[in-house]
């Protein structure tokens, strides 16, 4: 499962060896030195996942996590902290500020690619290869097929993101602008309405076998993968 990976490390040796461990695991490594840097790079394009070093000139990476957790459009980022202090109370002062695991250098390579891969199957499942199944609806992304009661249905790449994104949140509302920062990554460049129109696309492919109808609309929120019936919004 490649992801796509912000590594904000001041310390060049430290980020040579992580960035190369990651990209042999598959990752897409994105490199920063500062807290400052990240943010500039998060604004125009979501990350899957963030690693961030605790003690960053500038802005502290403690201060950075806050501020990623604080707005509502990065909050959701899956974030690992890297730090050299092995304290007990600065581990909870890690976790406390919404990060999702915390690693204490020096570390294994190894097991920072488990680690990662632990967080992304935790809070990011569209970015794994599990199969995910609901309502007679499967999704199978290792082959990128979907089938609707073991009937094959044939999806463009967009609408698979799509409701690969969707089936792995079931029950959950998310805002055009979430459904385009987690399906497109960077959505500078497209409208919000072209959710819409991949929406009407994936529901359109679904009718066949009565499955649009988990497709929902929330009417002046966003979309919502429900299997509780029809919606009313
Ligand atoms: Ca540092």
């Amino acid at each position: 499962m490649p992801a796509n990976i912000l590594l904000v490390e001041d310390e060049p040796a430290i980020q040579e060896l992580i960035a190369v461990n990651l990209t042999r695991a598959g990752h897409h490594v994105i490199r920063v030195l500062d807290a400052e840097a990240a943010q500039r790079i998060v604004r125009e394009t979501l990350p899957d996942l963030i690693l961030l070093d605790w003690m960053l000139p500038g802005m502290s990476g403690v201060e950075f996590a806050r501020r990623l957790r604080q707005d509502e459009r990065t909050s959701a980022i899956p974030l690992i902290m890297l730090t050299a202090r092995g304290e007990e109370q600065d581990k909870v002062a890690g976790l406390e500020t919404g990060a999702d695991d915390y690693i204490t250098k020096p570390f294994s390579p190894r097991e920072l690619v488990a680690r990662i891969k632990a967080v992304l199957r935790r809070r990011a499942p569209e970015k794994t290869e599990d199969p995910v199944e609901l309502a007679g609806l499967r999704l199978d992304p290792a082959s990128h097929r979907v089938s609707a009661d073991h009937r094959n249905v044939v999806l463009g790449p967009t609408e698979f993101k799509l409701l690969h994104f969707l089936m792995t949140r079931p029950e959950r509302v998310h805002s055009r602008t979430q459904v385009l920062d987690q399906v497109w990554g960077d959505h500078v460049f497209v409208e919000e309405r072209t959710v819409d129109v991949h929406i009407r696309r994936l529901r359109a492919a679904l009718e066949p076998t009565g499955h649009d109808g988990l497709i929902q609309t929330v009417r002046g929120s966003g979309y919502r993968f429900s299997t509780q019936g029809e919606c009313t919004e």
